[in-house]
């Protein structure tokens, strides 16, 4: 059974920073050591929420949004803030839906309008109300309220409360002092002794954008390690936010019955593979954000080593001989002539495409592969 991710998305990441990375390691085939501590802290917060998108917001609202909350997003589209009312309980605020990429729209699919909506069902809710924040319950929501006469938005940040009874309770005075009264101590942050699991069919995560940096605990083993999964995990539950070393050592497939890549796709339908290979695609491989389900790629009667979207992988590895068959199998699936059509692809951010290509490298022979997935 497929079940969904968590409601909320909250990966955000630098494509810039990631794509200078990416550049300066074009070597695959052989097993690398998974990306380092510095170059993690990029993935903590979600990226800032473009002015066009602030300004689309406000014009669906027909009102400005209070300053504070304006500043807030501009800084960072969505993320969490804890809650000092309720040890453990954590806020999401609602990200501003961001069309400027194709990640972006996907993670901020559940915007502020989407989450307005689902309360308004509620008729408890305040009709004025524009909800802003939910708990991992959603009982719990926190919504700023339109002035009737000036038609403005207020900045008191108010409380919506199902079990408590509590359908419009003041809670601060604006965004930030909401944030300023949950900052916690001290954020939990990576250990650096601990190596982080190697995944041998996966190049990097954390570029993919499926791990963060985070203090948010592994709904596996209950620690808070410092990083967190939150791609996609098919299980009955709603468990889908794992350490790395509960996704790598099985525990987290385990414990949910669930899988992180559909075993079907693995060798995209066409390859037969050992079981043990398939199950560790499965079982114990991060997931990569996809419009369709996700394939694995699979060459030398082995799977092969996601290596990302085409935009991340190495220009000069798409250019070698190894990719040579990739590229014309690309081309033909994407109705792309070699020549122009082909570098019309390298030259488009995934964001200004109608479809994305996943890329994979054979861990035997070098040959790449992958597929097209269309939107
Ligand atoms: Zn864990
Ligand atoms: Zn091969």
């Amino acid at each position: 059974m497929r079940s969904g991710r968590a409601a909320c998305s909250r990966k955000k990441k630098c494509e810039d920073d990631s794509r200078r990375r990416s550049n300066g390691r074009a070597v695959f085939g052989i097993l690398q050591p998974g990306p380092s501590f510095v170059s993690m802290n990029r993935h903590t917060q979600p990226l800032p929420a473009p002015e066009s998108a602030l300004r689309a917001l406000e014009e669906k609202l027909g009102a400005a949004l209070p300053p504070i909350l304006r500043s807030r997003y501009a800084a960072s589209n969505g993320g969490s803030f804890g809650d000092p009312r309720k040890r453990d309980a954590e806020w999401q605020l609602h990200p501003v839906f961001d069309s400027s990429d194709r990640k972006q729209m996907k993670r901020t699919a559940e915007d502020v309008l989407h989450y307005t909506r689902l309360a308004l069902q509620d008729a408890r809710f305040p009709r004025d109300g524009i909800s802003i924040a939910h708990d991992y319950s959603m009982y719990r929501q926190l919504f700023v309220r339109r002035d009737p006469a000036s038609g403005n938005i207020a900045e008191d940040i108010l409380l919506f409360d199902v079990h408590t009874g509590e359908f419009a309770a003041p809670y601060a005075c604006d965004l930030q002092a909401a944030i300023d009264q949950a900052r916690v101590p001290e954020a939990v942050q990576p250990d650096p002794a601990r190596a982080l699991p190697v995944f041998r069919y996966y190049a990097d995560p954390f570029e993919a954008g499926v791990m963060r940096t985070s203090g948010e605990t592994c709904q596996c083993c209950g620690q808070a390690t410092g990083y967190i999964y939150d791609g996609s995990f098919y299980a009955i539950g709603d468990e889908s936010h794992f350490c790395p070393w509960c996704i790598a050592d099985g525990s987290a497939a385990a414990k949910f019955e669930g899988e992180f890549n559909d075993a079907a796709g693995v060798g995209m339908g066409e390859v037969e593979l050992p079981m043990r290979i398939i199950e560790e695609v499965s079982q114990r491989t991060p997931s990569f954000f996809s419009w369709q389900q996700e394939r694995w790629w699979a060459h030398c009667n082995d799977a092969g080593r996601f290596l990302g979207e085409i935009e991340h992988v190495d220009r000069a590895l798409l250019a070698s001989e190894p990719a040579a068959d990739f590229v014309r199998e690309t081309c033909g699936d994407a109705h792309l002539d070699a020549g122009e059509g082909w570098q019309w692809l390298l030259d488009t951010p995934s964001r200004e495409r109608s479809f994305a290509v996943f890329v994979f490298g054979c861990l035997h022979c070098g040959k790449l592969g992958g597929y097209v997935d269309l939107s």
